[in-house]
């Protein structure tokens, strides 16, 4: 398994290149295609496996470029403004030659800063449950129904954070056609139960 035989597109292809990274991890040889399929995934990965890629990858794939009209077509949740920044370094860099607009939500910036970025039609919403949930109650015309790709990242933690409900509301919050992708080091019974009522028919990848 190599990232040229994946069926990748040339602009996607050159920000792994350019990232540095020449072959896939485990992780991405096995969740990659299945996401690039389409399938819901659960993939069981620590930080340290590859897990970013493996899910920035498919979702820059799907978006490939900036759109206007279509309001935030991706979104990723993690537990802490620490690992919403690292991954949004991550969606940043290999989509270094995608014209796609990214936006980070966090708690401790500036509401002002997060505005601007709403204000600029991001394609893709890296963020915390707190803050994301905060920005929609107060940014008009900011609507989780237009995301097609959304991940939960590191999701064992988003849980013992005490997150359950906030990221129960904002999958509640958008459409059902999504894809939806779950990474978690463990697989609690809760978390189960949440993938099996949030994700549809996922495949799952344990290493
Ligand atoms: P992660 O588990 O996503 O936090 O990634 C762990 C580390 O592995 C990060 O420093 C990544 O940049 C690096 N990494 C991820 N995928 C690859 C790859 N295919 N080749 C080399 N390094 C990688």
């Amino acid at each position: 398994g190599s990232f040229e035989t994946m069926g990748l597109s040339p602009e996607i292809l050159r920000g792994i290149k350019r990232k540095g990274y020449r072959l896939p991890t485990p992780i991405q040889r096995r969740a990659l295609p299945l996401a690039l399929s389409g399938q819901d995934v659960v993939g069981m990965a620590r930080t340290g496996s590859g897990k970013t890629a493996a899910f920035v990858v498919p979702l820059l794939e799907r978006l490939r470029a900036h759109s206007v009209r279509a309001g935030a077509r991706a979104v990723v949740l993690a537990p802490t403004r620490e690992l919403a920044l690292q991954t949004h370094k991550v969606v940043k860099e290999l989509g270094r030659y995608t014209d796609l607009r990214t936006a980070v939500l966090v708690g401790g910036d500036s509401m002002e800063a997060q505005f601007a970025e709403l204000a600029a039609n991001p394609d893709i919403i890296v963020a915390t449950p707190g803050r994301l949930l905060h920005l929609l109650t107060e940014v008009e015309g900011l609507s989780l129904r237009t995301v097609q790709y959304c991940v939960f990242d590191e999701a064992d933690r988003l849980f013992e954070m005490g997150f359950a409900e906030q990221i129960r509301s904002v999958l509640a919050q958008m459409g059902e056609g999504r894809q939806t992708l779950l990474f978690s080091a463990t697989l609690p019974a809760a978390l189960a139960e949440f993938a099996r009522a949030g994700l549809k028919d996922p495949a799952f990848v344990r290493l």
